[in-house]
């Protein structure tokens, strides 16, 4: 893909540099904080901010993008309480971000959360997953990030609500753009631009070991959250193809590193699957490698994924799996996935944007998952044959 429009997102780009931009061009370096406070209150184009001059005005336009989304699609469902917005770039890349409503109940506030992407796409290709099926795309900018933010919160601000929640969970591997994310985490900090507390962001991995370790040495104050799915390796080889790189006791211990450095409870995600890892030698798995920790698991029901062989857990086998955690004094939320019947599955309306893979396609992806979770089941670890879109020798840091 390329971009056609290479004009840099004026949302990614911190108030120093933007005053160096004006001061280069003989602008006072004040202006900077007029544009930023424009941005940040949806200006789409610099016509929107009156405050400029006419002439700034028109180099701005020249120079930056003042929203890196060119269009959005908006679906909603749960009673209006899930949006998932599809966003298309100006280089016709497709990404999703999901703003989910929860309503104010007894002793807590409403919170709005919005989900965010950081690729278009993802190398790392977990089979549950509708962006995994898709493939990696490309990186996305750091305006690409803030622009899902600035989207949302402009959406909720129209109806008198604030953003309280970002988490980045969308499409992609954090991790594995981790420049921009920490760009992007920047700017939703900065009380010049989003102002959010970093308690309140959580950036999610599937694993990348080298990535949390360079987390954990800059010890930032938003939660990590570890996409677990699976504590036994054979499994969880085929559920986060990423572990035939980074073994589970090796993300656990880099987790348990991190917590121990930021003192932040390590949220663990695991999606469960009728069948497949919601048994009670799954949870067994899991509390071996979590007992003690300072943990938080949430249990989250598979949402449904067109080209998989595979089902949700029924909610009695996510209640039992619950209590066993609970039961060895792991902290456990049991989650609703949220809007279902929109394709709220990761990548899902992208997916469908890009249109249907060929049936040869859709049967071999599915032979290959029933293959490889019977051999995971009966605890071998299979050969890499396929899950994995693209080498993992070829990932970023794979040599750390
Ligand atoms: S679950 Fe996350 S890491 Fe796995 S394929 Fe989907 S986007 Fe990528």
């Amino acid at each position: 893909m390329t971009d056609s429009d290479l004009r840099p997102g004026l949302s990614g780009l911190t108030q120093e540099a933007l005053e160096a931009w004006l001061v280069a061009r003989g602008d006072p370096a004040y202006r900077a904080r007029q544009v930023m406070t424009g941005v940040w209150a949806g200006a789409r184009s610099a016509a929107d901010v009156h405050v400029l001059p006419a002439g700034l005005r028109g180099a701005l336009d020249e120079a930056f993008r003042f929203d890196t989304i060119a269009s959005t699609e908006l679906v909603v469902s749960d009673g209006s309480r899930t949006e998932k917005a599809v966003h298309r770039l100006s280089d016709g890349a497709v990404i999703e971000s999901v703003l989910m409503h929860y309503p104010a109940k007894a002793g807590q506030r409403e919170r709005n959360t919005v989900c965010i992407s950081s690729q278009a796409g993802c190398a790392v290709g977990c089979p549950f997953c509708a962006t995994g099926e898709l493939g990696f795309g490309r990186d996305l900018s750091t305006a690409e990030i803030l622009d899902q933010v600035r989207e949302a919160a402009g959406r909720l601000a129209a109806r008198g609500r604030r953003l309280t929640n970002i988490v980045f969970m969308g499409m992609g591997e954090p991790l594995l753009n981790l420049d921009r994310v920490l760009e992007a985490v920047d700017g939703l900090n900065d009380p010049d631009r989003f102002g959010l507390g970093a308690r309140h962001i959580t950036v999610s991995t599937s694993g990348v070991v080298p990535g949390i370790r360079r987390l954990t040495a800059l010890g930032p104050q938003f939660t990590l959250a570890i996409s677990l799915h699976a504590g036994r390796d054979a499994l969880r080889d085929v559920l986060v193809p990423l572990n035939r790189r980074w073994p589970v006791r090796e993300v656990i211990a880099a987790a348990r590193e991190h917590a121990a450095k930021t003192r932040r409870r390590i949220s663990y995600e695991v999606t469960l699957i009728a069948g497949i890892n919601d048994t009670d030698a799954d949870a067994d798995a899991i509390v071996e490698l979590l007992r003690g920790d300072l943990a938080h698991v949430n249990l989250i029901p598979m949402n449904p994924v067109a080209h998989t062989p595979w089902t949700a857990s029924p909610m009695p086998v996510i209640e039992r799996f619950a209590e066993r955690l609970r039961g060895a004094g792991i902290q456990t939320t049991v989650r609703r996935n949220r809007g279902q019947e929109i394709g709220a599955a990761c990548g899902q309306l992208a997916a469908d944007r890009a249109g249907a893979p060929s049936p040869a396609a859709v049967s071999r992806r599915r032979e290959l998952l029933v293959r490889q979770s019977v051999a995971a089941l009966r605890g071998d670890r299979a050969p890499d044959d396929g899950l994995l879109a693209v080498p993992s020798a070829a990932l970023p840091g794979a040599d750390r």
